[in-house]
């Protein structure tokens, strides 16, 4: 090991090349149960560094755990699925390379941060914005678009808004996918699938080289835009809904994404568990679900989208939806920026008169406004505290830091009621069984099928409850998957099981490995044997 970690010092430089604990330890910080053991972090600073760094541990045959910004928390944050890999930490290459404002892209490097792009767009006033996620202002675009995460804006399935990829092979050769490949093509970052086989999704959710650049579409601000916000009041609202959300998507009505929100989900945003009225006990009883909701005005299914466009678009869409939710919401509720600004000043005057919080609704209620503008924030990073005995910062949220307790299954259910309907039957008594509460959103990722976010929300600093947490989410997946409902998306302590699986998929994903990656140098076990 010595003689590797000369090697990296000099090739990237001594000061790249951590080793000591307190340098490495937040590489270890997770909201999943895992403890990794990790002994180096590399923080290259440029692509020609990767490249020396590659050809080293090739040489070596020393792994090599590629992160962005290392805060896929949930899944694993920035830890490797094995022991021992070498974390090559690329925040620190973190430039915005390009923004053509009228093709509307941008070419970044792995560690530009969401807030990072906003404040880009914003400054040079381009007329774009970006498509957040709910991980907070300090994620990496790119490190999202390789899990092929997604938000809720027109732009919000990262993956279909990937243009573009810049990757060093294990060999330390560098390839460049679409048009890339051609000296002086135009259309790199605006035509995705260049000629002969698209390649991008390769390297999205695998572990097949170190992608070192991407190019990112963005949406032209919208001339207009309003909030369109719904509450219902029954668990039986769920289908009729479903049904709404599916027409209206499948019409182009609503342009973006749906989210339909449980009552317990927005709950666990906005409180934690109520450990005193409860006494210690889990998990939580059903009337206190219904009074906390109660206070807050929470529906028990809460429905969001965006509406962008033209001013008559986004009327046109106003009065069709509310054909489409008429007798199926008990409140449906339009936003727009000057209604938001009346509501803020005469907070304290209305709260009276409309019997709700306002002031209290407003600090949730703008933030999540303007992240479906495309401003990133970190109204949804409270909920991993919900069973934490002290409350989250107000700012700068970071969970894995505060060694707070969320496992996350994200299986995709068609946007079919009976559907709906058949996993939340599976997972509801699971999870009372196991004393957790089942927190759902469903996404509607495209018109016909929903992104299910469903967290396990444990106390971390709880070794009997984190026990339970492990053996929850392990039979969560064993019965979904059995049914149907797969995840789009895996933790890294699931991988080594899903790919151990005897099939035709994985033996040719093996293959695919052995080729680009002989010694098996990147990320052993993530998403492949
Ligand atoms: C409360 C909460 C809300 C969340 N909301 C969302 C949401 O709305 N949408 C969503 O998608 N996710 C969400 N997440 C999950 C997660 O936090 C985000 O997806 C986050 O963006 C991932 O972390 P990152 O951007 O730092 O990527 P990283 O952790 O850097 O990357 C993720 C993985 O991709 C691989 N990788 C990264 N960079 C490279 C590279 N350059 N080359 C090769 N491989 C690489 C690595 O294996 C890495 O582990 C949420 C999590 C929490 C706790």
């Amino acid at each position: 090991m010595k003689d590797v970690i000369a090697l990296f010092v000099a090739a990237i430089g001594r000061k790249n090349v951590l080793t000591e604990q307190r340098e490495i330890e937040k590489y270890r910080h997770a909201c999943i149960p895992v403890e990794r053991e990790i002994e180096m972090a590399l923080t290259p600073e440029s692509v020609k560094q990767i490249q020396e760094i590659v050809k080293i541990a090739d040489k070596y045959q020393t792994p090599l755990y590629p992160i962005s910004t290392g805060k896929n928390w949930g899944y694993g944050s920035a830890n490797p699925v094995r022991n021992n890999n070498i974390i090559v930490d690329l925040s620190g290459m973190n430039r915005i390379l390009e923004v053509d404002k009228d093709l509307a892209f941008a070419v970044i490097e792995p560690g530009v941060t969401q807030q990072q792009l906003y404040d880009y767009l914003a400054k040079n006033q381009t007329g774009l914005i970006m498509d957040p996620t709910g991980s907070g202002p300090n994620c990496s675009v790119l490190g999202n678009t390789l899990e092929r995460g997604y938000g809720i804006s027109p732009y919000g399935n990262h993956f279909q808004s990937l243009c573009g990829m810049e990757i060093v092979l294990a060999n330390g050769e560098i390839l460049r996918t679409g048009f890339g490949r051609f000296q002086g093509a135009k259309a790199n970052y605006t035509f995705q699938y260049g000629v002969g086989p698209y390649l991008d999704g390769l390297f999205t959710q695998s572990n097949f080289g170190i992608v070192t650049k991407i190019g990112v579409w963005l949406m032209p601000e919208p001339e207009y835009f309003e909030a369109c916000y719904f509450f219902s009041d029954s668990e039986a609202s769920l289908g009729p809904l479903i049904d709404s959300v599916r027409w209206l998507m499948l019409h182009n009505v609503v342009k973006g994404s749906i989210n339909l929100v449980h009552r317990n989900r927005s709950l666990t945003m906005l409180s934690q568990y109520p450990w005193k009225t409860m006494k210690g006990r889990t998990p939580l009883d059903e009337a206190l679900w219904e009074s906390m909701a109660a206070e807050r005005n929470i529906g028990t299914w809460n429905g969001v989208a965006g509406l962008y466009g033209t001013k008559p678009e986004v009327a046109a869409a106003k009065k069709i939806i509310k054909q489409q939710l008429r007798g199926k919401v008990k409140k449906l509720v339009f936003l727009n920026d000057r209604t938001l600004h009346v509501a803020d000043k005469l907070k304290v005057v209305l709260s009276p008169i409309l019997k709700m919080n306002l002031p209290e609704l407003l600090k949730v209620l703008k933030p999540s406004y303007n992240l479906l503008k495309g401003k990133p924030c970190e109204v949804s990073l409270p909920s991993p505290y919900w069973r934490k005995k002290s409350p989250p910062p107000h700012r700068n949220i970071n969970p894995a830091h505060d060694n707070c307790g969320i496992i996350w299954f994200a299986p995709v259910v068609p946007m079919k009621t009976e559907y709906a309907k058949e996993f939340i039957d599976i997972v509801t008594p699971l999870f009372r069984r196991f004393g957790f509460e089942a927190c759902i959103t469903f996404t509607a990722v495209n018109p016909r099928s929903f992104d299910c976010t469903l967290p396990i929300l444990y106390d971390k600093e709880n070794h009997e409850e984190t026990e339970r947490a492990i053996a929850c989410h392990e039979q969560v997946l064993k019965e979904c998957t059995a049914k149907g409902y797969v995840p789009y998306r895996m933790g890294i302590q699931s991988m080594e099981q899903m790919v151990g699986e005897k099939n035709v998929f994985w033996n040719v994903v093996e293959k695919l490995k052995d080729t680009l990656d002989p010694q098996g140098i990147f990320s052993p076990g993530r998403y492949c044997r």
